[in-house]
């Protein structure tokens, strides 16, 4: 890839048009175009006044890994406009280049490859199937039927590739699923509360666990068996009959949120749970959802918010290789995406701690 697409890459990852960044660099738009594609080459001063702006690091433009997101697969896509999704994708290429240019670095990595079981049936053909699906998966991953306290890392762990990108466009954005190099990435949204992140990663491992193994009836119901999926593999219905007992007529709320403490599933999708699993009615669901409305909390859920996920495993590494002298300071930096300042307040643990209490 040249320097032009690596600007022009910045530049739709940033959101800018080609004239607000001509504003805030100084430099021409149509300079700007004209190092976009390749027809002259950017002086070091303007880079550094592109960097700024564009705020990356000057040796972005000049990274030689480049990669492609495959199989997009947006949660509620329709809602966001192309210029939002190409800022979006852009992001993440950018997380996914940093991501593959440290994975060269390490001799060995210590992620497995991503493979799903063998066992997992071939055709999925009804709904309650699903149910069945999510089990086993736990059952080969060895996750037991208790909550999963860190979805992040046991999807990492399997070398499934975790992201974070902005809520962009009034927190439209929930997240994504794609491949690069043939290896799933999943990418929610960095500012939603924790359920909400959990929900979003089991919805999008719902897809990568259902693509080829639905009948052509259920084929069109991809979304609702994603969700499915989605709750089964939080709370398996064995616990859910558990916790909820086989047959209810109402919810107080605040026992919805114990469950939500626990289980770090969202109050609507445990109602949504007990109705998937016959456990109320449609009419009791429809009632308490209209209660759930009524006070707006289908918006924002009552009682404390669920702490966010966290990727951890691309700081580890970078940490790892600069421990073993695989990379220099300012290397590691870039890698993190940080400024070398602030790299070395990362680096540095108690200065960490004292700013953290400043
Ligand atoms: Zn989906």
């Amino acid at each position: 890839m040249m320097i032009g697409e690596r600007i022009q890459q910045a530049r739709k990852a940033s959101g800018l048009s080609l004239r607000v960044l001509a504003e805030k660099t100084g430099v021409t738009a149509m300079a700007i175009s004209k190092y976009e594609n390749n027809q002259s080459t950017p002086s070091s001063g303007v880079l550094l006044a592109l960097s700024n702006a564009l705020r990356v690091r000057t040796e972005y433009f000049f990274r030689q890994v480049s990669v492609e997101l495959k199989e997009v697969e947006y949660r509620k896509h329709s809602k966001l406009p192309k210029k939002v999704l190409a800022q979006i994708e852009g992001n993440v290429l950018e997380q996914i280049e940093r991501y593959l240019t440290l994975e060269e670095i390490l001799p060995v990595s210590p992620i497995q490859a991503f493979e799903l079981p063998k066992s997992l049936p071939a055709k999925i053909t009804d709904y309650d199937e699903i149910e069945r699906l999510a089990n086993l998966l736990r059952k080969e991953w060895k996750l037991g039927q208790n909550p999963i306290l860190d979805l992040t890392g046991t999807l990492e762990e399997r070398g499934i590739k975790v992201f974070q990108a902005e809520a962009l466009h009034d927190g439209k954005f929930d997240g994504l699923a794609c491949r690069v190099n043939g290896a799933p990435i999943i990418v929610v949204g960095i500012n939603w509360p924790g359920d909400r992140q959990r929900f979003t990663l089991a919805h999008e491992l719902g897809h990568l666990i259902l693509n080829g193994r639905l009948s052509a009836e259920l084929l069109e119901n991809e979304e609702k068996l994603a969700h499915r999926f989605a709750g089964a593999f939080l709370a398996p219905a064995s616990e859910v009959l558990k916790e909820l007992g086989s047959q209810r007529s109402w919810f107080e709320p605040r026992e919805l949120c114990v469950l939500k403490k626990a289980y770090g599933l969202s109050m609507s999708a445990w109602l949504r749970r007990a109705q998937d699993l016959s456990i109320i009615n449609d009419a009791t669901y429809l009632k308490m959802v209209k209660l759930f409305r009524k006070y707006g909390w289908h918006k924002q859920e009552p009682c404390d918010e669920y702490p966010r996920e966290e990727p951890q495993v691309f700081t580890q590494l970078v940490f790892h290789a600069l421990a073993e002298d695989l990379v220099s300071e300012s290397k590691a930096a870039e890698l993190m995406g940080k400024s070398l300042r602030e790299f070395r307040a990362l680096r540095k643990v108690d200065h960490a701690r004292s700013a953290i209490n400043q």
